[in-house]
């Protein structure tokens, strides 16, 4: 994978992520689904909205259980993380139609990680040509209603 390609909202995303008071998944957890952008929970893992996109419709899927070591994920959490990714491509696929997606795990800073210690997958929807202009739009802030919008019409297309 391209260094360019991870580097701009990794960088953003670690920036962000500093500034939280907490786990900032276990707080979603905690909170009302509309502001802390969780788009479904399942048993032992749930999916949420990225605060702070590379692109439109950038998820987050994570175990309900704080662990930060992979090597400590259960093998119904590893399932189920896998499941909820599979329901989360198809869900992005009715909302977005993308032409493809990264789905992957920064495990460790130096790898991008900006949650160090509850770990989780990202799924970022991709469209051809989307490196280009994306790095400009990394620092635009995204507005609270476009994120409130986005999880919304996730959440609907959720596949039952
Ligand atoms: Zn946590």
């Amino acid at each position: 994978m391209p260094e360019q390609f991870w580097a701009p909202w990794r960088l953003e995303y670690i920036e962000r992520a500093d500034e939280q008071d907490g786990c900032v998944f276990c707080n979603a957890l905690a909170g009302e689904d509309e502001e802390t952008l969780v788009v479904h929970r399942g048993e032992r893992a749930f999916v949420l909205l990225n605060r702070f996109p590379y692109t439109s419709g950038h998820l987050m899927v994570a175990p309900v259980r704080h662990v930060g070591d992979f090597g400590d994920l259960e093998d119904d959490e590893a399932l189920e993380l896998h499941r909820l990714t599979q329901s989360a491509l198809g869900a992005l696929a009715q909302v977005y139609a993308p032409q493809g997606y990264n789905v992957g795990w920064n495990l460790g800073r130096v790898a991008g990680a900006g949650v160090l210690d509850h770990i989780h997958l990202h799924v970022v929807p991709r469209w051809a040509g989307d490196t280009n202009f994306m790095p400009v739009l990394a620092d635009v802030r995204v507005m609270p209603e476009a994120l409130a919008e986005t999880r919304r019409r996730v959440a609907a297309a959720w596949p039952s």
